[in-house]
């Protein structure tokens, strides 16, 4: 068996070797001392996936820019690079754009096309951490979305993980809180098609334990982006102030009251706002609650497909679930227990409980 990447070793190791070797991160401490709150959110799904098109609705020139999904943090920057271009054939260079939601996806579009010139303002009723985006944890891993399966469709899907990769990889990571993790998943964990084969992630290595103390069997283990949220939202944000982006804080009961603003083109990035401001039916919510525990430095995440733990630097968040069509966004004690149960099992009395 291959037991890559510990401090950049990479070669073929017994069993016995693996065991010494691998056991050398801390579990977590689980233990009710250790909670300090439960949250909830909404994901902002689409039957039909992505909508990245143009619309003209009364004098505005719309283009549409959500659907982001379980995935908004990990693909934000490559769908907006797919957009930037849509914009600019509707406007002249250096004209005025309106950007509406300030979440990952209306911060990142406003942030490259204010670096294209354009004066933007983000016109939002929430911005940064105040929006869904903070809720994630986020992880860099394109799920939780249809990017369909066609021929053209796979070609966009990569084109959009890869730039995207690209982009939060060439960003300082310690100024937007991004890091490379390792990732261990159980045996029997779902996947989702398509993680691994725009070939960005290396495809997971299979392993028979992990380096942490745990009573679950191990299956494999894989490297990621890991997105400190936060951080990365109040960077961006930083970003786009230093750049002269104007915010406006605006709530819109429907589309006709954008004709009242100043910019003649307008990037929608309301996600599931674009149900009611927009009439789009195929966006649903994807409803996940979250327990955020003290912060623990452990350096490793783990992923059991919507149940997972991930160490962001302001809370050791353990995941969750997925629930389709739910749009109650308060965490209920069910699912809390739930949450607590399985990450207390997982890792036995390793984690200072029972
Ligand atoms: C529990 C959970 C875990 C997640 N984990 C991950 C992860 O590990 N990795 C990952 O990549 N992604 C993850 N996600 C998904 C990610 O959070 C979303 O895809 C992303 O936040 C979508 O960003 P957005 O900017 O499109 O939407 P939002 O962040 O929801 O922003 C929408 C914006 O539009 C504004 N708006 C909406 N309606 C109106 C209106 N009528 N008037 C004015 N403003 C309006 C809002 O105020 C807000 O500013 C997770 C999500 C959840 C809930």
């Amino acid at each position: 068996m291959r037991l890559a990447g510990y401090g950049g070793v990479s070669r073929v190791l017994d069993r016995e070797c693996i065991m010494t070797s691998t056991i050398s991160r801390p579990a977590p401490q689980l233990g009710d001392d250790q909670i300090v709150r439960a949250i909830c959110g909404l994901r902002p799904c689409r039957h039909g996936g992505l909508r990245l098109e143009t619309e003209q609705l009364g004098e505005k020139r719309v283009v549409h820019h959500y659907g982001h999904g379980g995935c908004g943090v990990t693909i934000a920057f490559g769908t907006t690079s797919l957009i930037v271009p849509m914009v600019e054939s509707e406007c002249d260079a250096k004209e005025p754009v309106g950007v509406l939601g300030g979440g990952v996806v209306g911060l990142v579009t406003a942030l490259s096309l204010a670096r294209r010139g354009h004066p933007v303002t983000i016109y939002a009723d929430k911005v940064g951490t105040e929006t869904t985006s903070v809720i994630a944890g986020a992880i860099w891993l394109p799920v939780g979305i249809e990017f369909g399966t066609s021929p053209t469709e796979l070609q966009r899907r990569d084109e959009i993980l890869h730039r995207s990769f690209e982009t939060l990889k060439s960003l300082d990571p310690r100024r937007y809180g991004i890091e490379s993790l390792d990732v261990y998943e159980p045996k029997g964990t779902q996947t989702e098609e398509g993680l691994f084969s725009p070939g960005l992630i290396e495809e997971p290595e299979l392993i028979d334990s992990f380096p942490f103390p745990c009573v679950t069997a191990a299956e494999r283990r894989f490297r990621t982006l890991y997105i400190h949220t936060p951080r990365f939202l109040r960077t961006l944000i930083e970003d786009l102030r230093s750049l002269g982006v104007r915010f406006v804080t605006a709530r819109f009961g429907s589309h006709t009251e954008l004709q009242s603003l100043d910019e003649s083109v307008i990037v929608n990035c309301t996600a599931l706002g674009s149900r009611t401001l927009f009439g789009d039916d195929a966006i649903y919510p994807a409803r996940g609650v979250l327990v955020h525990m003290k912060p623990q430095d452990l350096g490793y995440c783990v992923h059991d497909g919507y149940k997972y733990m991930f160490p962001r630097e302001d809370a050791l968040i353990l995941g969750g679930c997925f629930q389709p069509d739910r749009d109650d966004d308060r965490p209920d004690d069910e699912m809390i227990r739930e949450i607590l149960g399985h990450h207390r099992r997982f890792f036995g009395s390793a984690c200072g409980v029972g």
